[in-house]
């Protein structure tokens, strides 16, 4: 039987003790491969926070960029469509970043 290796994603054996491929540690729950699931999650979640902060900086700079060089009449569909993905991507850059914030403070935790 073949599985996925938790850390590299790869193809191994569930009889195998680690990951032939990266050396996870994969049946032993041991405190450190625990720690190293706990660390690679916590990587995976700032990488994620960080692509999304990414998109959301480019959502604002689209529905700011058409606002203010596309020249909708105000009051128009284009006009309100402009802004409400400026205020998305605002918001959603503002999320993010408290988000980022907070996980580097449990790092100082853990
Ligand atoms: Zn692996």
């Amino acid at each position: 039987m073949l599985t996925d290796c938790p850390a590299c994603k790869k193809k191994i054996s569930d009889k195998a003790d680690e990951c032939n491929h990266c050396g996870f540690k994969v049946s032993a729950d041991d405190a450190e491969s625990i720690l190293r699931k706990k660390k690679l999650a916590q990587y995976m979640r700032h990488q994620s926070l960080q692509t999304q902060s990414f998109i959301a900086v480019l959502v604002f700079i689209t529905g700011f960029g058409f606002m203010y060089w596309g020249f909708p009449e105000v009051g128009s569909t284009q006009h309100s469509i402009a802004m409400l993905v400026c205020v998305i991507g605002f918001v959603w850059y503002i999320i993010n970043r408290v988000r980022i914030l907070l996980t580097k403070r449990n790092k100082m935790f853990n």
